[in-house]
């Protein structure tokens, strides 16, 4: 699914669908991670406050939070993308014309050999 760290595939290597499904696809992977990274800040916020109580070092607790803020999207950004690609499949399920054919033929196969259900 992934060239490295930062860069998708333009398509999966196994089926065939784009990773860019429409243009600005990648806003909703963009929310994903900026939802999570400021649940991670407030959460080390609220703990480096706990943990810190009732002498606070600001310096301290601001350098942990910027490091937090700064690290936490690049860390989070591919698996904020493949669950924004898992979201969007749910809402609108991969179209055989999306697939790669050769994949969609196994498809096919692998359901005619499936038992049926009981
Ligand atoms: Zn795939």
């Amino acid at each position: 699914m992934f060239a490295h760290w930062f860069k998708m595939n333009e398509r999966c290597t196994t089926c065939g669908l784009a990773s860019e499904r429409v243009e600005g696809h990648f806003v909703g992977a963009v929310g994903f991670n900026t939802i999570f990274s400021f649940g991670v800040l407030l959460i080390v916020l609220l703990l480096g406050t706990w943990a810190m109580f009732p002498d606070l070092n600001v310096p301290l607790l601001l350098g942990i939070c910027f490091a937090a803020a700064a690290l936490t999207p690049l860390l989070f950004w591919p698996f904020s993308q493949s669950l924004w690609q898992a979201f969007d499949l749910g809402w609108r399920p991969a179209q055989e014309s999306e697939l790669d054919p050769r994949y969609t033929a196994t498809l096919a196969t692998a359901t005619r050999r499936a038992p049926a259900a009981p």
